[in-house]
């Protein structure tokens, strides 16, 4: 691919906006108030359900906007973090003295990382990058390499012999898995969880869960029952891809009691804010719940009919997925800042470059699943690209 005069001085702006934003992709507000130019059609980077945002909307409107309420969440303070999650428990199918709430997965994260304070910490790679970004700095941290040769799929026996082995006191486990939407099942989650009995802690991080489907079974196969099993297991939860609300901030964890106690013992009284507390209030009601659960059907089958698009592109190599974003190796000897910038120049239509993530060896990117008619959009661009 052979980019063009314009797409190489836009390509050299953009790739200055990312250093600076490290390891993160830089939202596409700031790429775009850098190189105003960009007519950018669809944000395809950042990894969020389109249909659960114009419901929380529609709520919000309805009940915050028209009748006023908005006023007192904005002035008062919100409920402090044991009494959101006295009510969230509730929907969440767990005890309240097992939840804490955390402004974003992101804060859950760091805090348990930094609390417990791991001497070492294994990791599978590719993964979201504060699980090893935030981990205290005197913490040895090993990694687990997931291959694109077995579809990025957890090797357990493997895995369980590097515990044996490694002795770490802490582990992580992304179901399914980010960048790679790779997927366990309940059957190795259990295996692991045996073997790891002497480990301090074993995150299970289920962001992505919602997205994953089994089979006809309608709701979304999360193992956050184990925490009543297991205590060293930590269940990480964030809300903001599933119910496309990441600007709210809102996340939460499970875990043992005496763990959500030593963490509210160093602070996070008021970490949510009045708008999010009011997202987590409607997690209990039913009317909201129906809602949600068609926009995750109808989202859903988008993500399967953007794998079967991309399959058919010659250029592309997509790996088999149960997240909302499609992870995709580019065959054809194209880099992939190459086809990000063309895509981003070009066509308006923004893709996550993967060349940072570590343990991806070759040239990827990620695509984000949309709405339908962005799908669409997103595929010819990616066509057009290759044909010159
Ligand atoms: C995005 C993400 C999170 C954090 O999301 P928040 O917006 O902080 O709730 C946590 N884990 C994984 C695997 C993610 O991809």
């Amino acid at each position: 691919m052979e980019l063009t005069n314009r797409e190489l001085e836009m390509a050299e702006r953009i790739r200055n906006i990312k250093q600076l934003s490290g390891s993160h992709s830089p939202g596409i507000l700031s790429i775009l108030k850098q190189v105003p130019e960009i007519a950018l059609k669809v944000d395809a980077c950042y990894l969020s359900n389109p249909y659960a945002t114009d419901i929380f909307l529609s709520y919000f409107s309805r009940e915050l906007i028209e009748t006023g309420r908005i006023r007192d969440v904005v002035e008062f303070y919100p409920s402090q973090n044991r009494v959101i999650a006295g009510y969230l428990a509730k929907a969440v199918d767990a005890s309240p003295e097992t939840v804490f709430v955390s402004n974003g997965a992101t804060e859950a994260i760091q805090a348990i990382l930094q609390r417990r304070v791991p001497r070492k910490l294994l990791i599978n790679i590719p993964t979201f990058s504060p699980y090893y970004e935030f981990a205290p700095k005197q913490t040895k941290v090993i990694y687990n390499r997931l291959n694109k040769e077995s579809e990025f799929k957890l090797d357990s026996d493997r895995y369980i012999d590097m515990i044996r082995k490694e002795k770490p006191d802490a582990i992580v486990l992304i179901n399914p898995n980010n960048p790679d939407g790779g997927f366990l099942s309940e059957e190795v989650i259990l295996r692991v969880l045996e073997a790891s009995k002497s480990v301090d802690t074993v995150i299970l991080d289920e962001s992505f869960v919602d997205f994953a489907t089994l089979g006809s079974q309608p709701e979304s196969p999360s193992m956050s029952g184990l925490c009543k099993k297991y205590r060293n297991l930590v269940l990480i939860k964030s809300l903001s891809k599933d119910f496309g609300v990441a600007g709210l901030r809102a996340g939460y964890a499970i875990m043992a009691p005496e763990r959500v106690d030593d963490l509210l013992s160093n602070g996070f009284l008021w970490n949510v804010s009045g708008i999010a507390e009011y997202f987590f209030q409607l997690h209990l009601r039913e009317d909201f719940k129906a809602d949600y659960r068609q926009a995750r059907r109808r989202y859903v089958n988008e993500v399967r009919s953007l794998h079967s698009s991309l399959r058919a592109i010659p250029q592309l190599k997509p790996y088999p997925t149960m997240a909302n974003f499609v992870l995709t190796e580019i065959t054809d000897g194209t880099r992939a800042a190459d086809l990000e910038a063309r895509l981003l120049v070009t066509h308006g239509v923004y893709v996550r470059n993967c060349s940072d993530k570590i343990g991806l060896e070759g040239e990827f990117i990620r695509i984000g699943a949309r709405t339908s008619e962005e799908n669409e959009l997103v595929i010819n661009a990616i066509r057009r690209s290759f044909n010159g």
